[in-house]
C-alpha cells in the first residue's frame, strides 16, 4: 500500500548510529545509560530534570570531529528483540555491559546470541572496573567461549574497561561506538517525507496520546499527516529529548510527537503520508485487517511451514532456540541437529541454554523464523501465552531420538506427527500428604484450565520435568472427582510416583491422533 521508492547514492546523507545496551541483571546497563546521559547531553533544560523520552542524543568529541550517538533508554535485549519479533529493527550496535567482578553470566549470553540473531555489532563494556574483584582479563577470556575475541588478541570485537559509577573509560567507550559507527557508513535521505518506528506511546490525561518516534529516513515536521499502526493524525507538537519543543526531526532523531488519534505499540512503524484524510482511511482500513487477522489460528512459525518455505526456496535455514536441562543434552542435541544440515538447507541453533523455555527464548524464535525446542523442560506460563500470541512452534521432548527424528522427517519433507499434545490445564502444589497403601497425595491448586482424572501428567519442577506419566486418582475433599476446573483445590495421585514436591507443577494433558494427509 505504502511502497518507498529506493533513494538515489547522492541523497543519502551520513546519520547518527542508534545503539541498545545489553547485558546481565545488575551488571550496569542503567547506571551506564545514566553516567551517559548525564554527562553528555549538550543542552541540558532548565532546571536539569532528564527527559524520558525512550531514547537520548548524546554528543561525543572524537578524533575526527563532533559526532552523535542516540542511545535507546530501554536496556536489555528483550525490548530490542520485542521489537525485531513486530518486525522493527532500529538498532545499529550494541553495547553489552559485562561486570568486571561477576564475569559472563547466562544473560550475557542471551544478549550475545540475540544480537547475533539481528546482524548487529557487539562493542562489549567490561563494568565495574573500579570494584576489588574486578578481573577484566577473565571476562575476556570468558567472552571468547561464546565467539567475541578481543581486538587485542587478534580478534575484531572491541571491549573497553569502564566504571559506570566513576566514569572511567567511558569516554573511550564512547569513541570506539563512533568509531564503530563511521565504518558503518551509517546513511539516509533526510530530504523526503519521514518513515521510521514508535519507540514508546501512552496516554496523557492532559496532551492525549503521546508518542515517540524514531525516524529512520525522511525529516518529520510539525504539521505533516501520519500514520502510527492502526491511528492516524497530524503532528500538533514534538519535542526532543531534551524536552525542547522543534519543529522538525531527521533521520535517527527521536521525537516527543502529539497528535494522534490513538496510542500505537511500540515496534509500529508510522510514516507521513499526503494529509489527515488520507491518513484516517489507512488507519481504518488496518483497524479492521488487524481484527480480521486476531481471527486467523494457524500458526506463523511451524516446523512444517518453515520447511515448506525451504522447499519454495525462500529459507536456507531451519533456525533452533534450543533449551534443555542440562549443558550435556544441550551439547548432544546440537551435534546431531547440525549433522543433518544438507547443501540445500543448514540447521542452525541460533540459541542454547539450561533451564526452562522463557518469554525471551519465544520472542527471539519470533524475531528470527525460528523454532523452539525443549529437551525435558517446559516453557513458563508467559512463555506460553507469548507462544499463543505470536503463533510460535514449541516442542518438548523426553527422548533425543525423538527431536532428531522429527526434524530429519521435516527436512524431508515428510508430514505433521501423528500424535498432537493437547495442553488442559496446569495445578500447584502447595502440600502433600503420604496416604498409607496409596503413597503420597499432592494437595494442589488449579491455576487454569482444568485437571482430569486418567488424563496424562507432568511434573515439573523449577521447569524441569521430574516425571511424565499419568494422574492415578484426583478428589475433591473426600470424593473421587472426574475433572477439577481453574480456581479450585484438588488432591492428586501420579501413577507409580511419589516424589511429588511444594512447589511443583502439574501439568495435565492428552494426547490426540492427527491425521496424515491433510
Ligand atoms: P542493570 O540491572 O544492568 O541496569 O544494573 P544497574 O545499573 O542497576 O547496576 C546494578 C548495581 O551495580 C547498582 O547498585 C549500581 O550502583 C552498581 N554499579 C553499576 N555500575 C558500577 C560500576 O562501574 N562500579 C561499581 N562499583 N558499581 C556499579
Amino acid at each position: 500500500e505504502l511502497e518507498e521508492t529506493p533513494d538515489r547514492e547522492e541523497d543519502l546523507k551520513p546519520r547518527p548510529p542508534i545503539i541498545t545496551v545489553m547485558g546481565h541483571v545488575d551488571h550496569g546497563k542503567t547506571t551506564l545509560l545514566d553516567y551517559i546521559r548525564n554527562t553528555r547531553v549538550a543542552e541540558k533544560e532548565a532546571g536539569g530534570i532528564t527527559q524520558h523520552i525512550g531514547a537520548s542524543v548524546v554528543e561525543v568529541d572524537t578524533s575526527e570531529g563532533r559526532k552523535t550517538l542516540v542511545f535507546l533508554d530501554t536496556p536489555g535485549h528483550e525490548a530490542f528483540t520485542a521489537m525485531r519479533a513486530r518486525g522493527a529493527q532500529v538498532t545499529d550496535i550494541a553495547v553489552l555491559v559485562v561486570a568486571a567482578d561477576d564475569g559472563v553470566m547466562p544473560q550475557t549470553i542471551e544478549a550475545i546470541n540475540h544480537a547475533k540473531a539481528a546482524g548487529v555489532p557487539i562493542i562489549v563494556a567490561i563494568n565495574k572496573i573500579d570494584k576489588p574483584g574486578a578481573n577484566p582479563e577473565r571476562v575476556k577470556q570468558e567472552l571468547t567461549q561464546h565467539g567475541l575475541i578481543p581486538e587485542d588478541w587478534g580478534g575484531d570485537t572491541i571491549m573497553v574497561p569502564v566504571s559506570a559509577r566513576t566514569g572511567e573509560g567511558v569516554d573511550e567507550l564512547l569513541e570506539m561506538i563512533a568509531l564503530q559507527a563511521e565504518l558503518m557508513e551509517l546513511k539516509a535521505n533526510p530530504d523526503k517525507p519521514a518513515r521510521g518506528v514508535v519507540l514508546e506511546a501512552k496516554l496523557d490525561k492532559k496532551r492525549g496520546p503521546v508518542a515517540t518516534l524514531l525516524v529512520q529516513t525522511g525529516t518529520l515536521k510539525v504539521g505533516d499527516a501520519i500514520v502510527a499502526g492502526l491511528y492516524a493524525g497530524k503532528v500538533r507538537a514534538m519535542f526532543d529529548d531534551k524536552g525542547n519543543s522543534v519543529k522538525e526531526a531527521g533521520p535517527s532523531m527521536p521525537v516527543e510527537v502529539l497528535g494522534l488519534d490513538g496510542v500505537p505499540l511500540a515496534g509500529d512503524k508510522f510514516y507521513v503520508v499526503k494529509d489527515e484524510k488520507t491518513a484516517r482511511k489507512i488507519a481504518e482500513k488496518r483497524q479492521e485487517l488487524a481484527r480480521e487477522s486476531a481471527l486467523e489460528k494457524e500458526k506463523r512459525v511451524s516446523l512444517e511451514e518453515l520447511f515448506s518455505q525451504m522447499q519454495a526456496g525462500e529459507v536456507k535455514e531451519l533456525n533452533v532456540v534450543l533449551k534443555a536441562d542440562a549443558q550435556g543434552s544441550i551439547e548432544a542435541i546440537r551435534k546431531s541437529l547440525e549433522e543433518l544440515s544438507t547443501d540445500e538447507v543448514k540447521v542452525r541453533i541460533i540459541h542454547a541454554g539450561v533451564g526452562p523455555i522463557t518469554e525471551n527464548d519465544v520472542m527471539l524464535a519470533a524475531a528470527s523464523n525460528a523454532i523452539v525446542i525443549g529437551f525435558n523442560v517446559r516453557p513458563d506460563s508467559s512463555a506460553r501465552k507469548a507462544a499463543e500470541q505470536e503463533k510460535i512452534d514449541v516442542r518438548t521432548y523426553r527422548v533425543i531420538y525423538d527431536i532428531i527424528d522429527e526434524v530429519k522427517k521435516a527436512m524431508q519433507g515428510l508430514l505433521a506427527p501423528e500424535e498432537k499434545e493437547v495442553y488442559l490445564g496446569s495445578a500447584e502444589v502447595r502440600a502433600t500428604f503420604k496416604v498409607p497403601k496409596v503413597g503420597t497425595v499432592a494437595g494442589c491448586y488449579v491455576k487454569d484450565g482444568v485437571i482430569r482424572r486418567n488424563a496424562m501428567a507432568r511434573l515439573v519442577r523449577d521447569g524441569v520435568v521430574v516425571y511424565d506419566g499419568k494422574i492415578a486418582s484426583l478428589k475433591r475433599f473426600k470424593d473421587d472427582v472426574r475433572e477439577v476446573q481453574a480456581g479450585y483445590e484438588c488432591g492428586v495421585g501420579l501413577e507409580n510416583f511419589n516424589d511429588i514436591k511444594v512447589g511443583d507443577v502439574i501439568e495435565c494433558y492428552t494426547i490426540e491422533k492427527v491425521e496424515r494427509g491433510a
